[in-house]
């Protein structure tokens, strides 16, 4: 019996330290400045999450081949060039894209940099995804998330414009009606 108490209290204890610890964690990565991050490590973050959200898409397909990619089969996906040099934004097949994406998940397994590839103009790795602004009066083609973590990855950085936005704004508008 007392044994029996003397093992619960010491697994209470254990849990109260698993606990602290976790908390400690928190703190740790609040106070490193994780919210205090520049917007272009921010945009990072994005560009990582939403390339992960790819590879996972794409590895919950079946073999590795997966025929799941093959419903972008004939979609084209924008795509815009960093290297200063070169600045290139076009369209690409969206398949392509993705076969690209996890081309170099494979090759840099332990890469945490942003989802990127290489562009097909100048050879370098620093293609990114991009967006063509859906106001027809505008158009500019504009890096994926430039309008910060906060904001539709689609905010034009020109005109304001926002497909996601405007999407959702006529959804709910049908939804009261
Ligand atoms: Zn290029
Ligand atoms: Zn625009």
């Amino acid at each position: 019996m007392r044994l029996h108490r003397e093992i619960q209290v010491s697994s209470f204890r254990d849990f109260g330290v698993a606990k602290e610890k976790r908390k400690v964690n928190y703190v740790s990565a609040t106070q490193a400045g994780f919210l205090d991050l520049p917007k272009s490590a921010i945009l990072g973050i994005i560009i990582v999450c939403l390339g992960l959200a790819a590879l996972i898409f794409y590895k919950s397909g079946t073999g590795s081949e997966g025929p799941v990619l093959d419903v972008f089969e004939g979609e084209l996906i924008w795509v815009e060039c960093a290297n200063p040099a070169c600045r290139q934004a076009y369209q690409m097949d969206k398949k392509k894209y993705f076969e690209q994406v996890q081309k170099q998940a494979q090759q840099r397994p332990t890469s945490t940099g942003p989802t990127v590839i290489i562009c097909e103009k100048c050879g370098k790795l620093s293609l990114f995804e991009a967006v063509k602004c859906g106001n027809p009066d505008c158009g500019l083609i504009f890096l994926r998330g430039t309008a910060g973590a906060m904001d539709f990855a689609d905010r034009c950085s020109k005109c304001g414009y926002s497909q996601t936005e405007r999407d959702r704004e006529q959804a709910a508008r049908r939804r009261g009606r």
